[in-house]
């Protein structure tokens, strides 16, 4: 159909014109905290209510963050550009996923504040594919790098105020919303993980940052804090003071940066290495000082409960003359076995089993009394006994035990079960003896 010429138009089609080109026209009381549609067609049909409260309607226009149709947590409202009223004509587009769909509806939104003071106009629609896809994926390529930035925003604490807080999963505005820089913290503080609010309560204290900062300097902590969708994620917090040559000048830019998925790297790093350093890499058991600190711990638990702890220290017998005979590298397998049995003795109680040096072991076990553990040990001896190593057949060994007093020392305790020990060797080998 041919359309009018350009002079036949009135303000009379106006209404017609609306309806027959957008998708969507709403008024807006915020005041009220009420809206209703005029005209509904399309996506909006299925998208928006008929009418409802205001605030509603902000959030679901607002919160599509991330290309999905989940909205953002409670704690974010405040990011929210214009959430509650607009104090000028606005405009933007917005990409809305509607339920149970993945595809993205991209929507030209304009809103216009009334004669009527806190009511507004609200005019939407959709945009075809073509003409928003490359628009699109421009704008997918710039928010895969600010995405690492979770938001920021220029502070004065001087003069106790903020701005320009920019949020860019929710919206590519920036936010000019005038909330003083110690109600920010306070609202902030929320989102931070329980055990870090105190440190982040001290680093952002105005008195915190006016002494630790000269002008230009710029210092960052992280800490774990609540993402968009509620869950809790590493972040990199970051304050830099303004270049000033005013030094009552406290200006600063204070940026959220998302540093989840190497923090989560790092962190299982650091657990591998801790791991590594208390192992021992033959028997795969506590070394040396994994073993030793056991023992320092036990000391601990022991001097606040009344739970017994005992140990054992076991040394094979004749273990040269088996290197000797077949070599080193039966020796290690031989070592190898023998850390099998005692694991596996030791398996179902609360104990630690660690390699003390060479062919010498220590467990610590937790719960058992001097004489329950000196029936394990004798139980542990025969297995050993028992046992066919391979290539060399029977191998032994002296065992020594003790219960740990309370209220003793490491040296103390340490050479009792020494003793222990040697007291089986010098009476014959193959043997366990408490003392
Ligand atoms: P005893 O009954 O008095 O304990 O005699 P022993 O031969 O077991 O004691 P000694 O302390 O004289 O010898 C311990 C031997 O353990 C010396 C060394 O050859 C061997 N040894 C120590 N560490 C290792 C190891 O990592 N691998 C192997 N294969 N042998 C080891
Ligand atoms: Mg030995
Ligand atoms: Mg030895």
């Amino acid at each position: 159909m041919k359309g009018k010429a350009l002079a036949d138009y009135t303000i009379e089609d106006v209404s017609a014109l609306l309806r027959e080109n957008v998708d969507a026209v709403f008024v807006a009381d915020s005041d009220l905290n009420e809206y209703k549609s005029i005209v509904r067609k399309g996506m909006f049909e299925q998208f928006m209510d008929e009418s409802g409260s205001y605030h509603d309607l902000i959030e679901k226009l607002w919160f599509h963050f991330g290309d999905t149709n989940e909205r953002i947590t409670e704690d974010y409202h405040v990011f929210v550009s214009s959430y509650g009223e607009f104090k000028g004509k606005y405009s933007r587009r917005l990409r809305i996923k509607l339920e149970g769909s993945d595809q993205l509806h991209m929507v030209q939104m304009s809103v216009y504040p009334l004669a009527n003071p806190k009511q507004y106009l609200f005019i939407m629609d959709e945009l075809g594919d073509n003409e928003y896809e490359e628009e699109y994926s421009t704008a997918k390529k710039v928010n895969t790098i600010q995405n690492t930035y979770l938001f920021s925003m220029y502070i004065d604490i001087v003069h106790d105020t903020t701005s320009s807080i920019s949020i860019s999963e929710i919206s590519d505005d920036t936010v000019n919303a005038s909330i003083k820089y110690s109600e920010w913290r306070m609202m902030i503080v929320n989102m931070i993980w329980p055990e870090d609010q105190e440190q982040f309560l001290r680093r952002t204290d105005p008195d915190y940052l006016k002494k630790n900062f000269t002008p230009g300097r710029t210092s960052s902590f992280d800490c774990m804090m609540r993402n968009l969708e509620g869950k809790y994620i590493w972040v990199k917090l970051i304050f830099s003071r303004a270049e000033t040559s005013n030094e009552d000048d406290y200006r600063f830019v204070f940026m959220v940066q998302n540093i989840h998925e190497n923090s989560i790297e790092l962190l299982s790093t650091l657990k591998k290495y801790e791991k590594l350093a208390l192992t021992d890499p033959l028997t795969g058991i506590f070394n040396h000082g994994g073993i030793e600190t056991e023992i320092y711990n036990a000391i601990n638990i022991r001097s606040k409960t009344e739970e017994p702890v005992s140990l054992m220290m076991l040394d094979i017998d004749f273990f040269k003359k088996v290197n000797d005979t077949y070599g080193h590298a039966v020796g290690d397998m031989t070592l190898k076995q023998f850390t099998a049995i005692i694991k596996e003795e030791m398996s179902k109680e609360k104990a630690a089993v660690g390699r003390w040096g060479g062919e010498e072991f220590v467990v610590v076990c937790y719960g058992k009394n001097g004489n329950d553990l000196y029936d394990m040990a004798e139980e542990l001896r025969t297995k050993i006994e028992k046992h066919e190593f391979p290539e060399i057949g029977q191998v032994t060994c002296s065992i020594g035990v003790t219960e740990m007093k309370a209220g003793e020392e490491f040296k103390e305790l340490f050479e009792r079960l020494d003793k222990a020990m040697y007291a089986s060797k010098e009476n014959g080998r193959n043997m366990v003896t408490i003392l």
